[in-house]
């Protein structure tokens, strides 16, 4: 038996066939897997293409209810609260910087120890080294402090 189209699975699922070609359809359906597969796209796009409108304010409740839900979905990624998200992630960023730097200057140091390259530098300057060290790190805390505080 020939395979029905998609076409005509279009119009049967959109009730555009006559009682003879329905069960002609109907009968094909039960021994015929391909066409069951055609027949479920079929009612996939006529859902997707022409919502039946049986009852209006059950129709429009479903699209209050699904825009409600991509607008919940929105709101978990970007909006308002994204605002305040965004700005503890930069005060954490800023902290890990600041840390980072410590890190990096105090690896610096070590290095510059171990290679003993520079060490009547490190002898004559290791107050002032140590001293400005600190004091980079203190200003850095106190620049993200501030900008915190600003943000805030
Ligand atoms: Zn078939």
């Amino acid at each position: 038996m020939k395979h029905i189209t998609m076409d005509e699975w279009m119009k049967y699922v959109t009730d555009d066939v006559d009682e003879s070609t329905r069960s002609k359809y109907e009968t094909h359906l039960y021994d015929c897997d391909h066409c069951m597969d055609s027949y479920m796209q079929a009612i996939e796009l006529a859902e997707n293409a022409l919502p039946t409108v049986t009852n209006p304010s059950e129709y429009t409740e479903e699209i209050i209810r699904s825009t409600a839900e991509i607008n919940s979905s929105f709101q978990k990624q970007e909006p308002k609260r994204v605002v305040r998200g965004r700005w503890y992630e930069q005060k954490a960023f800023h902290y890990a910087l600041a840390v980072a730097m410590t890190l990096l200057l105090m690896t610096t140091g070590v290095f510059t120890q171990l290679t003993g390259a520079v060490s009547k530098f490190e002898k004559s300057n290791q107050p002032s080294l140590t001293e400005s060290l600190m004091n980079t790190t203190t200003s850095l805390i106190n620049r993200v402090e501030e900008e915190t505080k600003e943000a805030e």
